[in-house]
């Protein structure tokens, strides 16, 4: 039984960890805010279905089987663990021991149920300890290129090293919990790895197995607390943002690329001599093409950024990036994210209110000129991201800035501008000449 100080200490650390993590996640929150509105609503159908098959049930994670099946007993392992932190927060709250355990009747089906839900648990430990292990090493010893880019050295290397390192220690701190408990009980419990684990304790007095056992589960607790803290600060936030990210995905076809209005009514006109253009109201705000910055993005964009769980897989199928140009999309989203990290914690200090830093997202350590012109708008690093993200997005509402606002283009570009506006096309002859070379 816990003492009703370890309760007190119990529900001080909850509700610590619940204003830290409120705040945390209340940030993130506001940041995404802090981008231009977008109606994605409509389409509840497609869009639980878009849910359950991508973020639930993995779907485009198995085009690559090895890293698919490691990281599907990883995600299933951290959800059906929650299982067992139920009875812990119980027990915690009121000073018990194993409540759900004990509530239930001996040799009924309901202990069956719970003997073997703990037991299933023990046994994806097992695999998900090995999942872990194994991603260990892919990204620290065997070194898989796209896990060993230029954007991931620094914090976003530490915060998988973190997050990975702290999946080992909740996996110790839960086994060793189970099997001296199971010990202490002789077996009692009939639970199926740490049956077998507790023969390693043979010999050991109740009060060294009570101590591992309480150890075993304030560590966990805390671990668990700890998670909850940190993850609005990690990438790994995507654990829980990739629900909203494919519910809220655009449902457009792939390789639609949306139009900028003011422009579609200019070639309207254009197509159309005959036509009158609008009155011009003097008093509308002047009109701005792309995106120079974070707030010129949409919400969507900026809950892509937040999202991107740093895998890779979208450069590792870049045109650009695998012919050795500077584009990488997967930097384009921690570009995104850090920029906006930046403001918002800059609008926080300064009550919300706005003050122009004379930064953008484009240069200033973030998104590089050369960087934008490298895209082909080939669209594969939206087909291979297994959260819906789509960098593509972006680039193309920076470029439509650079070129629009800035005449920021390579010479060639330009030349190529000019003889679309003039001729219709990227040549520099006009339309009646397209043939002339059939009479040479
Ligand atoms: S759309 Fe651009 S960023 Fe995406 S894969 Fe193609 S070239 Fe790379
Ligand atoms: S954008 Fe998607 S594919 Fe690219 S790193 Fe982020 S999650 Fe992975």
């Amino acid at each position: 039984m816990l003492t009703y100080f370890q309760t007190y200490l119990f529900i001080s650390f909850t509700v610590m960890a619940a204003i830290y993590a409120y705040r945390g996640y209340k940030r993130v929150y506001n940041n995404i805010q802090l981008g231009k509105k977008e109606d994605l609503s409509g389409n509840t159908s497609e869009r639980v279905k878009s849910v359950l098959l991508v973020a639930f049930g993995q779907k485009k994670m198995f085009k690559n089987m090895i890293p698919a099946v490691l990281h599907f007993f990883i995600y299933f392992g951290f959800i059906i663990t929650q299982i067992e932190l139920i009875e812990i927060f119980i027990d915690g709250t009121f000073g018990t021991h194993r409540i759900i355990y004990h509530a239930i009747e001996e040799h009924s089906a309901l202990r069956a149920v719970y003997v073997f839900t703990i037991s299933f648990i023990e046994f994806v430990s097992v695999f998900v300890f090995i999942a872990t292990v194994a991603f260990l090493s892919r990204r620290f010893i065997i070194k898989v290129p796209r896990l060993n880019k230029p954007e991931l050295k620094g914090f976003p290397a530490k915060d998988a090293a973190i997050i990975l390192l702290s999946e080992i220690y909740l996996l110790i701190c839960i086994f060793s919990m189970n099997t001296a408990d199971m010990a202490i009980h002789h077996g009692e419990y009939g639970f199926l790895v740490s049956g077998l684990l507790m023969h390693g304790f043979t010999g050991w007095d109740v009060s060294s197995l009570q101590v591992i056992e309480r150890l075993g589960w304030w560590c966990h607790f805390i671990g668990v607390l700890a998670l909850l803290v940190y993850l609005p600060y990690s990438k790994h936030l995507h654990i829980i943002l990739a629900f909203f990210n494919t519910y809220y995905a655009r449902l457009t076809p792939k390789g639609y690329i949306a139009n900028m209005p003011e422009i579609t009514k200019e070639i309207k006109l254009m197509m159309d001599p005959s036509a009158t253009p609008p009155p011009v109201d003097a008093n509308a705000a002047p009109v701005k093409f792309g995106a120079k910055d974070v707030f010129d993005l949409s919400w969507k964009n900026l809950l892509d950024a937040y999202t991107c769980t740093e895998c890779g897989r979208c450069t590792a199928a870049c045109p650009a990036n695998q012919t050795g140009k500077l584009l990488s999309p997967r930097k384009i989203m921690m570009d995104t994210r850090d920029r906006l990290e930046e403001v918002g914690s800059a609008n926080a200090n300064n009550g919300g209110v706005w003050k122009e830093d004379g930064k953008s997202l484009i240069e200033n350590g973030f998104i590089s000129v050369e960087e934008l012109r490298a895209c082909t708008t080939c669209n594969a690093c939206v087909e291979e991201c297994p959260v819906l993200i789509s960098p593509l997005d972006i680039i193309v509402q920076l470029r439509r800035n650079l070129i629009m606002e800035e005449s920021n283009a390579p010479a060639e570009w330009n030349g190529m501008f000019t003889a679309m506006e003039n001729n219709g096309a990227p040549w520099q002859f006009s339309q009646q000449d397209r043939l002339n070379w059939k009479n040479d």
